[in-house]
């Protein structure tokens, strides 16, 4: 036990579990929202030279302004709106939490959620508020409204689609929120928009206290970890003096550059994927005793009689998803399948009809 660690490091991060990452050396990965398809070998070769003309011994420009004129292009940013970068949007999340860490601010998101915008608050020395779903995981307008009277949180988180359940909101009962929420800023997460095909980014502006974060992970870049946020110049101008200098690597900036002049590449697996989304719901609910829950992002929440077994059944045959169950009351049994390949989806699927029989 090394004592002087213990006695200054904080104690909510001592008693803290790290962000776990399974191993999936060998196994078909279907925990982590990924797009399963490589990038095509001309394409991937065209961008390794790209990448070999890379000065690394420059650090990266702090606007790098090619990326942003096309992200603005073809995501549809509102011209009246401001982009900032993060790497990955979990650093976003983080940039956001600091920058509203005021003593005794609040951040609110419904729960069941994305963890870190609770791990990023608490961090940030933020309180979290987490307001429960309903039963069918819709959002609980009356209770988040209620919850932002009685909390008055200077940061309002809304999924949307939501991880790990997978709806998408009502837009409506968003907009009630936004409406009740502002004294606070609302960070409408939209990770998952390649799959939803819906989103707020055409309303950024409208609301003064809306952002509009994305990332390009699950579009098939996750490995390149760049996300984006979308919002009023003022804010992204405060937001932007909490963003470490060169958060986006050299290497990131010029695979961004070069995918985004071939999205229509990551749109059509992003196709493919929805089309497999729905294949596998069907086929998940023709298995006696799974429930499954509807999904308009690239992975489906299921509900077996009992996870844990379901889950080792599966790993025992190669195939790698993430057991939710722990996470939160209202997901007990559940477990969060991605989307794969349809061959990657064929397995799971006959491990879990396997699972289930045993
Ligand atoms: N938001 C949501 C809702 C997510 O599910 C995730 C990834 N699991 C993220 C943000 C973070 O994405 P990234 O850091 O890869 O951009």
């Amino acid at each position: 036990m090394n004592a002087t660690l213990h006695t200054i490091v904080r104690p909510d991060v001592l008693a803290m579990q790290r962000y776990a990452v399974a191993d999936a050396t060998g196994l078909i990965k279907l925990d982590a929202m990924e797009n399963p398809f490589p990038l095509p070998a001309a394409l991937a070769a065209e961008l390794g030279e790209r990448l070999a003309g890379v000065a690394l011994n420059r650090y990266p420009a702090p606007r790098p302004a090619a990326v942003l004129d096309k992200l603005r292009a073809r995501m549809g940013v509102p011209a009246h709106a401001d982009v900032l970068l993060g790497n990955g949007s979990d650093e976003l999340i983080s940039i956001v939490s600091v920058a509203l860490s005021k003593p005794g601010a609040v951040a609110l998101a419904p729960v069941p959620s994305f963890v870190m915008y609770e791990i990023s608050a608490r961090l940030a020395h933020l309180d979290f508020v987490g307001v429960p779903l309903r039963d069918d995981f819709s959002l609980d307008a009356d209770a988040i409204c209620a919850a932002i009277d009685t909390h008055r949180p200077a940061l309002v988180y809304l999924p949307y689609p939501n991880n790990p359940t997978g709806n998408l909101f009502d837009d409506a009962q968003i907009e009630r929120v936004l409406r009740a929420a502002r004294g606070a800023l609302v960070v409408i997460d939209e990770a998952y928009q390649p799959f939803a095909q819906r989103s707020w980014m055409s309303r950024v502006g409208e609301f003064d206290n809306l952002v509009v974060m994305r990332t390009v992970s699950k579009l098939g870049l996750a490995g390149i970890r760049l996300g984006y946020l979308a919002g009023p110049p003022d804010w992204v101008a405060e937001l932007d003096k909490v963003r470490p200098p060169y958060n986006v690597n050299v290497l990131t900036q010029a695979t961004a550059d070069f995918m985004l002049d071939h999205l229509d590449v990551l749109d059509a697996q992003a196709a493919t994927l929805r089309d497999a989304r729905e294949a596998l719901v069907d086929a998940l609910a023709s298995i006696p005793d799974v429930r499954v829950f509807p999904s308009a992002a690239n992975f489906v929440l299921v509900r077996v009689p009992d996870a844990s077994h379901a889950f080792e059944t599966l790993l025992g045959r190669g195939v790698l998803v993430k057991n939710v169950s722990k996470m939160h009351a209202q997901l007990s049994n559940c477990l969060r399948l991605t989307v794969g390949t349809p061959d990657e989806n064929a397995q799971m699927l006959a491990a879990m009809a396997a699972a289930l029989k045993a």
